[in-house]
């Protein structure tokens, strides 16, 4: 497992931004977290990264904990913090340098990471002198460096432009075939196009946790209906594959199955076969941003 957090709180004062999260990543997994401004994933990162110490519970990143392992925890992951600061009076060979000598990290995996990151050809300027995507690839390199097994991405994409974010996209996607990649953002399409798992955190905690083949797959469907009468829960439970009922506003009932299979028709059936009017009859879209926007609209 390449990163286990179990029950972790972070107060600051008497502020929840963490309230008993738990949950596990596997080896080169590219996990998208996914959640609001304010939601707590640059709070989680930096409990991950040793930044900062939880109030309660665990984390352990590469098999060490983050409380009593740090020094190995930090040779174990590459971190981009958010709104990635970076010394842009420096050049970018220099920059590398300089941190490769605070790693301890050979000369030769400097030319490794730049060309790994695409850098070459503004490896020789001046950081300042950079786009804000290319800006993203020395962050991006920098966390490289020490050849961590699991990197850790506050926000990477933030900021670039259309180009420049498909460009950081396919590469994160590509340095995801051999790490694990724990990346956080508040854009669900950047979700869809990079990660094999979202996990969905809303005020502290943790609201959904899914494979996107899954939604994609649709093993879950919701059937929205509408009958111009009362029907007992218990009585739609008695549908085929049916997992849950919830009436949600006068005679609309909407109705979970576990499977893919079109389910309308069963629902216009039972209807006929009680003696009941349909009004209306749909499914309800299960893709990801209905997933968002269901788990983190504020009540
Ligand atoms: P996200 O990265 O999802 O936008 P953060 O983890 O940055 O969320 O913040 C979660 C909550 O904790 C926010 O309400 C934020 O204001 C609060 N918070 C973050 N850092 C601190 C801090 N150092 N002191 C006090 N409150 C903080
Ligand atoms: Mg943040």
């Amino acid at each position: 497992m390449s990163i286990e957090v179990q029950h972790i709180t972070k107060l600051y004062k008497d502020q929840k931004a963490l309230d008993d999260i738990s949950f596990k990543v596997k080896n080169a997994e590219i996990v998208g977290f996914l959640g609001p401004n304010g939601a707590g994933k640059s709070t989680m990162m930096k409990i991950l990264t040793t930044y900062i110490e939880a109030s309660e519970g665990t984390a352990k990143v590469n098999g060490f904990d983050v409380n009593s392992d740090k020094k190995k925890v930090q040779s174990s992951v590459g971190y981009l913090p958010e709104h990635n600061p970076l010394y842009t009076d420096l050049y970018v060979k220099e920059y590398l340098n300089f941190n490769a000598n605070v790693y301890g990290t050979s000369k030769s995996r400097i030319d490794e990471v730049i060309k790994l990151t695409g850098l070459s050809p503004e490896a020789h300027k001046k950081i300042s002198q950079l786009s804000k995507g290319y800006r993203q690839r020395v962050g991006l390199a920098n966390a490289l460096l020490h050849n961590p097994e699991v990197l850790i991405l506050d926000e990477p994409t933030t900021g670039l432009d259309p180009n420049q974010l498909v460009d950081i996209r396919n590469l994160i996607k590509n340095i995801g075939k051999e790490k694990t990649v724990f990346l956080s953002t508040h854009i669900m399409q950047e979700v869809e196009a990079m990660c094999d798992r979202v996990i969905i955190i809303n005020k502290g905690k943790i609201v959904a946790d899914k494979y996107l083949k899954d939604l994609r797959a649709g093993q879950e469907q919701i059937v929205i209906v509408e009958f111009d009468y009362r029907v007992e829960d218990a009585f739609l439970l008695k549908l085929p594959k049916v997992t849950s009922v919830k009436n949600t506003h006068d005679f609309i009932y909407e109705i979970t199955f576990s499977t893919s299979e079109d389910m309308r028709s069963h629902v216009f059936d039972f209807a006929h076969d009680n003696g009941l009017k349909i009004l209306q009859l749909h499914q309800k879209n299960t893709s990801l941003e209905s997933l968002f926007r269901e788990m983190t609209s504020s009540t």
